[in-house]
């Protein structure tokens, strides 16, 4: 019947969880500063630019008071991670050694798992051969010298595992049938195609260079193709498969990440083709997104990992374009965005090929422009500027831009630079600006909306602060707090209130909290927090009210009995407000009697909350 009666042993689960200290485990995927006992980070789970994430190293917690996000280490890796309470305690105690047998899980993840396996084991073999037969055979004769031609290293071609693919429809589909793959769902793991259902599996990459793409543990979930020859399309990639989410992967994040962490720095490409020329002249902190424009989940996941990104687009109109899309999104979730601008009609790729890594560093990247110097370039560059009239509308457009600006400091920097270069006076141009933020306001300007709650969120601040709420209620919360931290309270208050909290979750924490004692634990927050395993909106209120600062309102004993006398008047006010209306009722219905023994039970009841 208990719902949080886990497959894995409660006594495992306990192991797992104080072996894995909370601030290592979230300090893997956020980045964490100490303030005062707590640490603080960017939430993972929602935008922000300033951290309002706290992570309590002593209740072993994390709360985050912009979105509401809490729990323990179990928590954080199955909201992270996308897993299940058992995966997330599997997760956990794979990363501190513990053995856990799986055997008890249920039929269907097993199945999944062992599917998900299967295609993981077959991408491992596949990379493997490609990689073989380019280096090793007669087949990847050609695109090794292509690869060579294009000034490629054998080590650079090693570390990234690149390969070929032979023009062949069967050479990988007999391998895997030979190692007793099963082809559908090699077919399914996008490594084999087929015309329609009833037909014959066959290699899906025919005859091309391959790039393999890795997760974020580094295991190879699919493949970029590009063709040797005319072949369309010139670049092919794996489909979306149950390992390969092209909207949350980035390409070589396994390989950078230390580097972007070091460096507080990433430099985000179009192409992969960019990101491993650039590795190779010892630019060792670049990504790529997949194929497809920059997502919101790739932003995010970027500023886990660092708040500066500099965009390394082509040049041409689409590159500009998905470099605006991008700095949009990347400074959406948090970040500072840098645009370096590569020459006229050139990739990274080819300015590497033609002018070296030195220059590239020096010239690009380190050359790289804020985004709204950036911004007011492109705007620049679609007028006419020593005709009057589109040198006004260029004023214009640049003073919109400027507007967006959240600092002072920076907009007076951009007004000066235009009110020298075109003999404006700056202060027409402050008033014009300030005209036109007024205008942008007005248009409702949601973004700027959303920043300025971000940057009002103290992060000190405690979620018992709460304005409005009626006192009963806080005294329920100050109570399931305190009695999440000491077993003698939570007796007294099971004595005295019971289940007779009016906050339905509140009575459903305290029933919880009773049992947790009653099975003879110590009380722990996060501990307790196991034992609710997967009731997620329990988790968090738990979470929330562990955190509660109430040592702070708690200066003596008393004070424990006056929040358990608000909380049992209340109890009682409601239920003589329910057998109130009880009465009326029956007095409406002529039922007297009744009416007048209601009247009389309500009379002690009265009494007892005077
Ligand atoms: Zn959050």
């Amino acid at each position: 019947m208990r719902s949080m009666a886990g497959r894995i042993p409660e006594d495992v689960i306990e192991r797992v969880r104080s072996q894995n200290d909370i601030v290592d485990v979230i300090g893997q995927y956020v980045h964490l500063k100490k303030t005062g006992r707590n640490y603080f980070g960017l939430c993972p789970f929602h935008s922000e630019k300033s951290p309002s994430f706290a992570v309590h190293p002593d209740k072993q917690l994390f709360r985050c008071y912009g979105c509401g996000e809490s729990g323990n280490v179990f928590s954080f890796v199955m909201k992270v991670e996308g897993l299940e309470f058992p995966e997330a305690v599997y997760n956990l105690a794979q990363r501190v050694g513990i053995d856990i047998p799986r055997e008890e899980s249920t039929p269907e993840n097993e199945k999944a798992r062992k599917r998900k396996e299967s295609m993981l084991a077959a991408h491992d073999l596949v990379a493997k051969l490609y990689h073989h037969l380019l280096l090793n055979t007669d087949y990847g004769a050609q695109a090794r010298n292509y690869l060579l031609n294009r000034q490629m290293q054998l080590a650079t071609i090693e570390e990234f595992g690149l390969g070929y693919s032979p023009d062949s429809w069967d050479f990988i589909t007999q391998r895997l049938a030979k190692r007793g793959f099963s082809l559908s769902l090699m077919e399914e793991a996008g490594l084999l195609s087929q015309k329609d259902r009833n037909s014959r599996p066959f290699d899906r990459f025919r005859g091309r260079v391959m790039f393999p793409i890795h997760n974020s543990q580094g295991q190879v979930v699919a493949f970029g193709a590009r063709t040797l020859g005319d072949d369309q399309p010139k670049y092919l990639n794996s489909p979306e498969t149950p390992l390969f989410n092209k909207s949350h992967l980035l390409f070589n994040l396994h390989r950078a990440r230390t580097q972007i962490r070091k460096q507080q720095e990433a430099v985000l490409f179009e192409g992969y083709v960019d990101v491993i020329s650039a590795w190779q002249v010892g630019v060792h902190n670049g990504i790529a997104s997949l194929g497809t424009s920059l997502t919101e989940q790739q932003a995010r996941i970027i500023r886990r990992n660092t708040e500066t990104v500099i965009l390394c687009y082509d040049s041409d109109q689409a590159g500009i374009e998905a470099a605006f899309k991008g700095a949009d999104l990347l400074v959406a979730a948090g970040c500072t965005v840098k645009v370096a601008q590569m020459p006229q009609g050139m990739d990274p790729d080819d300015y590497i090929q033609q002018y070296g890594g030195e220059r590239f560093k020096q010239e690009i990247l380190l050359n790289a422009a804020s985004l709204t110097a950036y911004r007011l370039q492109v705007i620049r560059s679609r007028h006419t500027l020593n005709d009057e009239t589109e040198r006004m509308k260029f004023v214009h457009e640049a003073l919109e831009e400027i507007s967006r600006l959240p600092s002072a400091v920076e907009r007076d920097h951009y007004l000066r630079q235009i009110s020298e270069e075109f003999h404006l006076s700056l202060d027409a141009m402050k008033q014009e600006q300030k005209k036109i933020f007024k205008q942008q306001k007005k248009a409702g300007n949601r973004d700027n909306l959303k920043d300025g709650w971000n940057n009002s969120i103290d992060s000190s601040r405690s979620v018992a602060e709460k304005p409005m709420l009626p006192a009963y209620i806080k005294s329920e919360q100050y109570l399931l707090s305190l009695m999440i931290q000491s077993a003698e309270i939570a007796e007294q208050v099971q004595m005295k209130v019971g289940a007779d909290f009016a906050v339905e979750d509140h009575a459903a924490l305290a029933a919880h909290i009773y049992r947790y004692y009653s099975e003879g634990y110590a009380s722990d927050p996060a501990r307790f927090i196991s034992f609710l395993q997967d009731e997620k909106r329990l988790v968090e209120k738990a979470s929330e009210l562990a955190m509660m600062d109430v040592q702070a309102h708690l200066h003596a004993p008393r004070t424990v009995s006056d929040y358990i006398e608000q909380v049992v008047k209340n109890a009682k006010r409601m239920q003589i407000e329910q057998l109130e209306r009880e009465q009326r009722m029956h007095e409406r219905a002529g039922n007297t009697a009744e009416a007048v023994r209601i009247s009389l039970e309500l009379i002690p009841l009265k009494r007892s909350v005077k």
